[in-house]
């Protein structure tokens, strides 16, 4: 942790979106960049007065603001159901009670809603809330294995379950950005740079 700290920190918390906000650019954050979900989200807020608006529109005209997210039919299907589901189950879009539950709790009541995995509930539980959930994306799940972290045959899924208790819950924040800026800069996908990795000597797969 001290060399990935000096390398790529400090990281400090603070809450990016409000949890249903979080849960809408989750979604269209999917198998696209930032720069793309970014957009897509934006303009989709400027577009619609509230999460209200977006529950109720037509599919197509959620289409319209996100085609720069990419899967645009797809996502806003999902939005579209996601967001009826929330305000169904909860009678508003306001997730702060998640914060007041065990984590545990808080993850299972995310995962009830169609579409969300372990991932996509850490990513709202920690960038949202500052709960100690870990999302483990293509970046972490690579650089764990590789480190060891995980075993070769553990899904991502499971991958959330090993690794988030091996750091402190206080850590999880900064671990969690760490591993994904290791593995974008240094450890990547096809030639990680081994010989600038500042970890590379607890790494059995340096090359
Ligand atoms: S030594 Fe190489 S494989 Fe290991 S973490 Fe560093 S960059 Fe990745």
């Amino acid at each position: 942790m001290n060399s990935l700290d000096k390398e790529y920190g400090p990281f400090n918390w603070e809450p990016r979106y409000n949890p249903a906000d979080e849960l809408v650019f989750t979604i269209l954050s999917q198998h696209t960049s930032d720069i793309n979900s970014e957009r897509a989200f934006k303009i989709l807020m400027e577009n619609f007065d509230s999460l209200n608006d977006i529950a109720d529109a037509e599919i197509s005209q959620i289409e319209k603001c996100i085609k720069s997210a990419g899967l645009y039919r797809i996502k806003a299907k999902r939005i579209k159901d996601v967001l009826m589901w929330v305000r169904a189950e909860v009678g508003s879009f306001d997730l702060s009670f998640l914060s007041e539950m065990p984590l545990e709790d808080a993850k299972n009541w995310l995962k009830r809603i169609d579409g969300i995995g372990p991932k996509t509930a850490a990513i709202i539980l920690c960038f949202s809330l500052g709960m100690p959930a870990m999302p483990v994306d293509t970046h972490i799940y690579r650089v764990s294995k590789r480190l060891g972290y995980i075993g070769p045959k553990v899904s991502a899924d499971k991958a959330h379950d090993i690794l988030e208790p091996m750091v402190p819950p206080e850590d999880v924040f900064r671990f969690h950005l760490y591993l994904i800026n290791h593995g974008r800069k240094v450890c990547k996908a096809l030639r990680p740079l081994c010989h600038q990795c500042t970890i590379s000597w607890g790494c059995p797969s340096r090359r």
